[in-house]
């Protein structure tokens, strides 16, 4: 997991002095600005910069910055591509679906511009190997989307004083950022803030669901992590103003740019005037969550194997135990039932009421005929509907039986003595009695 090439230092390579013919004929519209000239494209040809996270962000952030000939691009992912990264991370193609997202960006960005140095770190960042990961290079750029990496990486860039172009993303709105203590705010000429000065504390586990749980508008990467290039671009040139001190939030639904002013904090455990975190710390552990979370991981292991498949070939339901329940599930048998003992009682005939408690538009993805929509959300809004079933079967499903166990705790809480959630929700059904059936 920690395979990875030093990047080149400018000891094995001597800094680019002049341009070739064709580079010249490559850059000229760079070369026709003065702000940047033959002056600030050396620089970028002998800029060093390294990007952290290779999906949503990372790939505009990457193409763009191979595009205008950044020398070195070092690019950090452990993932494989998976069919479901292809709606915004455009550096991939149906062809690259299983390869490592690291080898697969190189492979695209090298045919984008042969100058650049792509250098592949497939790893995850921890407080072991952060320092050693960006010592080399002179930006690093938080294109990731859990928060252990983006502490390790703030505070690592915070100690390394390395600028840290932070962005990112969650359904219709982004954020982007300039941190660096060790530089000036250009409108203020004071020390600029760090992560950690306006995260000072990890949110709660599980409080803040990620793109993958929540969505994310496709095109909105791309319009983050194409700022943060640009904020990459002028740093290395030493052009206009960066956004150090500045957060610029963009709502892609109504269209809104709003900036907000960041200051250092002085007690900032970090950056502050009397720091108490001198070295990379445990992150998973101060965060409570771990860097890769594995429920994700195994479904892009299970997408990927999918699209593998050969068409019409039905997936494979032998990972499930004798129950038709994953192996290890803590299933409740008295708050609990499987999807195959509902498939049971359909057959039988039994009457029960059923209720999927989604929402619609996820009902729109997947939905079992015969179930009721309710979603957990408007439970008191459909408190009449329910009291008619208050002394049926009740079964309640969602996508995966977090949030149907909820319902049916209040459902219980109401006087619903015989209300069950379906273990595992309809991703489990869809594996166990309508293999085949949509996985999202
Ligand atoms: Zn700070």
């Amino acid at each position: 997991m920690t395979q990875s090439t030093p990047p080149v230092s400018s000891a094995s390579k001597p800094p680019l002095a002049r341009l070739t013919p064709e580079q010249i004929n490559r850059y000229k519209r760079h070369l026709l600005l003065p702000e940047v000239g033959m002056e600030g494209q050396l620089k970028l040809l002998n800029a060093k910069v390294l990007c952290i996270g290779a999906g949503g962000l990372g790939c505009p952030i990457s193409l763009y910055l191979a595009a205008a000939g950044v020398g070195t691009i070092g690019l950090v992912d452990v993932d494989v591509v998976s069919p479901s990264n292809l709606q915004r991370q455009i550096l991939f193609g149906l062809s690259d679906i299983g390869e490592d997202k690291v080898q697969a960006a190189a492979k695209r960005l090298r045919d984008v511009n042969p100058d650049c140095n792509i250098i592949p770190h497939k790893m995850l960042v921890n407080s072991h190997n952060v320092m050693e990961l960006i010592k080399d290079y002179d930006v690093v750029i938080d294109g990731t989307d859990n928060f252990p990496t983006r502490y390790c990486v703030g505070d690592a860039c915070v100690l390394a004083k390395k600028p840290n172009v932070y962005g990112s993303i969650f359904r219709f709105d982004g954020q982007v950022t300039v941190f660096a203590p060790h530089l000036k705010n250009p409108n203020t000429g004071e020390a600029g803030p760090c992560y950690r000065c306006m995260f000072p504390e990890p949110p709660d586990p599980g409080s803040v669901p990620s793109c993958a749980e929540g969505g994310v508008v496709g095109v909105l990467p791309g319009i983050i992590g194409t700022l943060q290039a640009s904020e990459v671009i002028k740093l290395i040139i030493g052009l206009g103003k960066p956004s150090i001190g500045k957060l610029t939030y963009f709502d892609a639904a109504d269209m809104e740019f709003r900036q907000f002013k960041l200051r250092r904090d002085p007690a900032c455990p970090v950056c502050g005037d009397h720091p108490t975190i001198t070295a990379p710390i445990d992150y998973e552990q101060f965060c409570g969550v771990p860097i890769l979370d594995p429920k994700s991981a195994e479904e892009t292991a299970a997408e990927v194997k999918h699209a593998k498949q050969p068409a019409g070939t039905k997936p494979a339901t032998a990972d499930l135990d004798g129950s038709g329940l994953p192996p290890g599930y803590a299933f409740k048998p008295d708050w609990e039932v499987t999807p195959r003992e509902v498939k049971a009682l359909m057959d039988k005939g039994e009457k029960f009421y059923f209720v999927d408690c989604r929402l619609p538009n996820e009902y729109a993805i997947t939905h079992i005929e015969g179930a009721t929509l309710i979603p957990l959300q408007q439970i008191q809004q459909h408190g009449e509907e329910l009291k008619l079933h208050k002394d049926e079967k009740v079964i309640v499903h969602c996508r995966s039986g977090a949030r149907s166990m909820q319902f049916v705790q209040i459902l219980r809480q109401n006087g619903f003595p015989d209300a069950k959630s379906m273990a595992g929700g309809i991703l489990l059904w869809n594996k166990d009695v309508n293999p085949g059936g949509p996985h999202y």
